[in-house]
């Protein structure tokens, strides 16, 4: 026995906390999957400024299946976004997975976007010229890695689940709103993201459709711990949500 060991045993039965390691080992995942601290969103608009957001703090726990609800223009959308990594901050910190997304760069923002994250658009972003299986094999396509068998297995069991198993080949101009999103909610979980934000997912489905969005991410919450963040005014999203936190004029509501 050499004498180092003979220290670090010694620190271990008298000083149990010494034995924690200051830094934590990589792999392991934070609590919080997403935290915000002072932030804030100006907007310009002509001569004027837009104050989306006043300064919101909030920590999201990993597994969360949480709502942000508020009136329109109260700024869900801007946070979401701002979580999303497909805007930026005007001042104030935001950590998703643990990485300050202010400091990042393109690049990385791009990385964490693909590999983490899923993102259900109030306005779809579909990409009008593929069809809609294309449109849920395009991340996966971006990742690589996948045989092209693999991919095309992945995107039709997705867009199964949503119910559009036999809308494989429809452009999505040949959609309803409806089926859209639902395209853009099979895109946005096909490659198994950590965190999925979604600005008002059921907005444009019938409550039979919303419905069965929602049982779908719920299993997907409750059985890999996938992070789910809506927008919504829907009373039936809001049944599902775990937490719900309220915003108003850019700030969250107290006691939400
Ligand atoms: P919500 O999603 O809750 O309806 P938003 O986040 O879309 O709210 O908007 C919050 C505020 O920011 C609103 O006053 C809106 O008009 C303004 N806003 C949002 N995007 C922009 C933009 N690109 N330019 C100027 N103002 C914007
Ligand atoms: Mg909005």
């Amino acid at each position: 026995m050499n004498s180092g060991n003979a220290v670090n045993g010694e620190f271990a039965r008298q000083e149990p906390w010494m034995r924690e390691p200051t830094i934590p080992p990589k792999g392991n995942a934070p609590m919080n999957i997403v935290e915000i601290r002072n932030l804030t969103k100006n907007y310009p608009l002509g001569n004027t400024t837009v104050h989306a957001l006043r300064g919101i703090d909030m920590d999201i726990p990993k597994g969360s299946l949480m709502s942000v609800v508020g009136p329109s223009g109260s700024g869900k959308t801007t946070l979401l976004n701002i979580i999303g990594c497909v805007d930026n901050a005007t001042t104030g910190s935001v950590k998703v997975h643990d990485q300050e997304v202010t400091a990042l760069s393109d690049r990385q923002l791009t990385n964490l976007r693909l590999n983490r994250i899923g993102f259900i658009f109030q306005t779809f972003n579909l990409v009008p010229v593929l069809t809609a299986l294309e449109n849920v094999e395009f991340p996966l396509l971006l990742q690589g890695g996948r045989s092209t068998s693999e991919v095309r297995a992945k995107a039709r069991k997705l867009l199964a689940e949503v119910g559009l198993g036999d809308h494989e080949k429809h452009k999505p101009a040949e959609l309803s709103g409806g089926q859209r999103q639902r395209v853009a909610i099979a895109r946005a979980l096909v490659t198994d993201p950590d965190l999925v934000l979604a600005d008002e997912p059921t907005a444009n489905l019938d409550s039979e459709t919303g419905e069965s969005i929602l049982q779908l991410m719920q299993k997907m919450n409750d059985e890999f711990g996938t992070t789910f963040i809506f927008s919504t005014h829907d009373a039936q999203v809001l049944r599902y949500a775990k937490s719900v936190v309220r915003i108003h004029d850019g700030r969250l509501v107290e006691g939400s």
